[in-house]
């Protein structure tokens, strides 16, 4: 890839690609240069110095993955004498937030909101303390920016943040196209989500055209309250983790039977260390054992396993007429499975079916990036029987929206 590319990719202000270091399928190491000379802004006093140059410190820094890939940058810091009180200090970039940049710690917070910090940090290839003193700095920043005004986005998503995890909440609305945290109030549901289409007014909520959100009852009366015409995009990182949650019932269920009958084998492949390699996407040889036992066994952890591929597979066409096929081949495939969670999810995704099918309309989502891997989207054929009818009578009668 030409640098100059590369650089258009990070969108750094001031800053470009000088070198690229691939360090082969895993990590992508960039030498960033600045653009021009400005002032440099103390980290110790935050007042700008126009000191000459000390001398200048390269930090290496975490950024949002590209194509899979972790992306390090190595950026120059300036050091100058501060007058305040003599020593040598490193300038202060608002773009960086210690050793990441601000969007992707922003990126962690987000992915925080909707799992544990392990989770996350197993996701990203950070361990879990870092995801959670970056997670926590992010959170005090933003109740600290709230009453700033707002511009008003043409594509937003919404999601809810649990703050001191399971006691507060936080709702945050996103600029998916400057792909940064433009409001923020604690709580959650309706009532919050007013106060931000009141605050940007009738005008402003005319400019919206489409928002992502989790899909919670309270995000989407607002949203359909205040913004007519806006497109409503069901996240499909949250759908994402709808469907673990699924697999993960599944999962405990036969866990706790398979340690009842004594069933050592099963057990072993149930056990939670083995859950995350169920969790991932990736088509790894551990996965593909671990599925394959699992088949032979006929578990109903396969059987959820394919489900969950199969729904993700829906995500790799661009033909909304083909997504909205497969999905409601999908949802009678989840409905007969008879396994509750699924069941429960079959009806669930119904309900929300365009909200689901929408994303294929606008292709947004809550996540700041795109940048996380994409579903390996395994596709498994399905047998498609007689209890397709019944379910497409079902399928068109809802009403809300023309899907
Ligand atoms: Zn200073």
């Amino acid at each position: 890839m030409h640098l100059d590319s590369v650089t258009e990719l990070l969108r750094i202000a001031n800053y470009k690609v000088a070198h690229m270091i691939d360090t082969g399928n895993k990590r992508l190491e960039l030498v960033l240069k600045r653009v021009e000379e400005h002032f440099c802004v103390c980290s110790a006093c935050g007042e700008i110095h126009r000191t000459a140059v000390h001398s200048i410190d390269v930090v290496r820094v975490e950024d949002l993955p590209i194509s899979g890939k972790r992306v390090f940058l190595h950026v120059p810091k300036r050091r100058t004498l501060c007058p305040k009180d003599n020593r040598i200090r490193t300038e202060e970039l608002d773009w960086l937030r210690g050793r990441v940049t601000r969007r992707f710690a922003e990126q962690i917070y987000r992915l925080t909101s909707i799992t544990t910090n392990k989770e996350a940090g197993w996701f990203l290839g950070l361990d879990d303390e870092k995801v959670y003193r970056i997670d926590k700095s992010i959170l005090e920043e933003l109740s600290l920016q709230r009453l700033e005004t707002v511009a008003v986005p043409r594509h937003m998503s919404v999601d809810e943040v649990a703050w001191q995890k399971w006691h507060k909440y936080v709702t945050n609305v996103v600029d998916v196209d400057k792909r940064k945290v433009i409001w923020n109030h604690e709580g959650r549901g309706k009532g919050v989500l007013d106060k931000f289409y009141h605050k940007i007014g009738k005008k402003g909520c005319a400019k919206i055209e489409a928002v992502a959100s989790d899909g919670a009852r309270g995000f989407l009366s607002s949203t359909k309250e205040h913004l007519k015409r806006a497109v409503i995009v069901l996240d499909h990182f949250h759908v994402k983790k709808y469907l673990n949650d699924a697999v993960d019932t599944v999962r405990k269920e036969e866990l706790r039977k398979a340690r009842q009958q004594d069933n050592g084998e099963l057990s072993g492949i149930l056990h939670c260390n083995k859950r995350f390699i169920l969790m991932q996407n990736k088509v790894t040889d551990k996965r593909v054992n671990i599925l394959e036992k699992l088949s032979l066994l006929n578990n109903p952890v396969y059987q959820a396993m394919l489900l969950k591929e199969q729904f993700l597979s829906i995500y790799a066409t661009d033909n909304r007429k083909v997504a909205y096929t497969n999905l409601r081949e999908w949802i009678v495939a989840a409905i007969k499975s008879g396994i509750p969670s699924f069941v429960e999810l079959g009806y669930k995704f119904f309900r929300k079916r365009h909200y689901v099918l929408n994303y294929f309309i606008c292709k947004i989502t809550t996540a700041i990036s795109e940048g996380l891997p994409a579903s390996s989207a395994r596709r498994e054929s399905f047998r498609k029987d007689s209890g397709q009818a019944e379910m497409t009578e079902i399928w068109n009668c809802g009403k809300d929206h023309s899907v």
